[in-house]
């Protein structure tokens, strides 16, 4: 373990977690078991009670899996982590662990669209509250705190719309009120953005998405800071059972060793990409965390070591122009999630947020023009090349005054 101390961070990418395992393999084993003998009674005994260390069950344990969640913890400089099926199983996990009836949640507007769904539905109807606030505004949130907030819960830069939120200044809030602050940490990956280092409490993942790269695992990591918070959240994790499979841990930990590279090219790409859309005469307007022209580009290059991979941008024409960009692509793939070495692209108004209907959606701020890009690792040129014929064949009506 020591190994990896004092080394760099893309250094850490490959060798974190990576332990001496029989017979002298560079990477972990698949441990692909769901049970474990025990030696007698006494051991199993011993087991259960805690009092001797080992494995049980693969639902609370399993080498493959806790050799990722170590890499991970790693990446993070968090204590530990815990391994999780979905991105899903790690938010819902977590607000299993941290509230109980009569608590209550302040929440970014822009999250993950099934995290507010499980807000609203599950988490509401076991008595806790919440309140949802425009992340991008630290008085909102400072309004926002009760004395009985327990959590609250943050993703920046935001699903879709990218804002960026300050969470220093948010940590020192929700301290102050003896709450635990949560940042979904997805969009950005820990080579980007170590939430942890800047006051929050918990990190989430989708470990579908950057972490893991290659857009053939879903799975989750929740990154904690103390062993007590550590050992509340697995029990949690125990009960509710959204625990991570040995093969996916692998996959992942796999994918982690080109993390650092990886994200390199994606805000490189992305960064060219940005800057042609938003001279594009049948674009409306970018936004993009590494532009001068988001609103909180200071905050944001004060908190993160790059802007990203994910641009949301307006196509002049509304709705009809998002169909047509849709339907001609075709270096771009048009698919939901993001994060995969290959550019992937949709448009929320005709897609994942179609049966919203239209007003839900301009108050939400998903506008009918609006495409969401995951810039991928391809040659850059390719990307553009693509997207400029897509934008060649759509029309867009002149207004009178222009
Ligand atoms: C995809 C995503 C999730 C949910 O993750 P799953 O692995 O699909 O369950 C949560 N938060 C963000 C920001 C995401 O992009």
């Amino acid at each position: 373990m020591s190994k990896t101390k004092n080394i760099h961070f893309d250094s850490k990418c490959v060798h974190a977690g990576i332990d001496d395992y029989e017979f002298g393999p560079v990477v972990p084993p698949i441990y692909q078991t769901s049970t474990f003998k025990f030696e007698n009674a006494k051991h199993g005994a011993d087991l259960f009670k805690g009092e001797r260390e080992g494995y049980i069950y693969s639902r609370m344990g399993n080498p493959t899996v806790e050799a990722m969640e170590n890499a991970i913890a790693k990446l993070e400089d968090g204590h530990k982590a815990l391994g999780c099926a979905s991105g899903m199983a790690a938010i819902s996990t977590t607000f299993f662990a941290l509230l109980k009836a009569g608590d209550h949640v302040v929440c970014s507007k822009a999250v993950y669209g099934p995290t507010n769904t499980l807000l609203n539905n599950i988490v509401s109807q076991l008595g806790i509250e919440v309140t949802f606030v425009d992340a991008s505004y630290n008085d909102e949130i400072k309004a926002a705190i009760k004395p009985n907030t327990k959590v609250v819960y943050i993703e920046t830069p935001g699903n879709p719309t990218l804002c960026v939120a300050d969470l220093e200044t948010i940590a020192k809030y929700t301290h102050l009120a003896n709450a635990l602050l949560v940042v979904d940490n997805t969009f950005m990956s820990p080579a980007l953005q170590q939430p942890l280092k800047l006051g929050a409490d918990v990190v989430i993942h989708s470990m579908t998405k950057f972490l893991n790269g290659h857009a053939d695992v879903v799975a989750g990591i929740i990154v904690v800071n103390d062993e007590n918070t550590y050992k509340h959240f697995r029990k949690t994790l125990n009960q509710l059972g959204g625990t991570i499979d040995p093969f996916n841990a692998f996959l992942v930990h796999r994918g982690i060793k080109t993390l650092s590279i990886r994200m390199q090219r994606h805000c490189e790409n992305a960064q060219v990409i940005a800057e042609w859309l938003e001279q594009h005469p049948k674009i409306e307007w970018v936004k993009f965390p590494g532009l001068e022209s988001h609103p909180r580009y200071e905050i944001g290059k004060r908190q993160h070591y790059g802007p990203g991979g994910m641009i949301t941008f307006e196509l002049k024409g509304g709705f009809d122009a998002g169909e047509t960009v849709m339907n001609i692509v075709k270096f771009c793939q048009l698919a939901v999630s993001l994060g995969g070495v290959e550019t992937l692209v949709q448009h929320p108004a005709s897609m994942t947020h179609l049966t919203m209907g239209k007003e839900m959606r301009a108050e939400a701020g998903i506008t009918e023009g609006l495409v969401r890009l995951s810039v991928g690792i391809e040659n850059v040129n390719d990307i553009i090349k693509d997207l400029e014929q897509a934008l060649e064949q759509i029309e867009v009506k002149e207004e009178a005054h222009v």
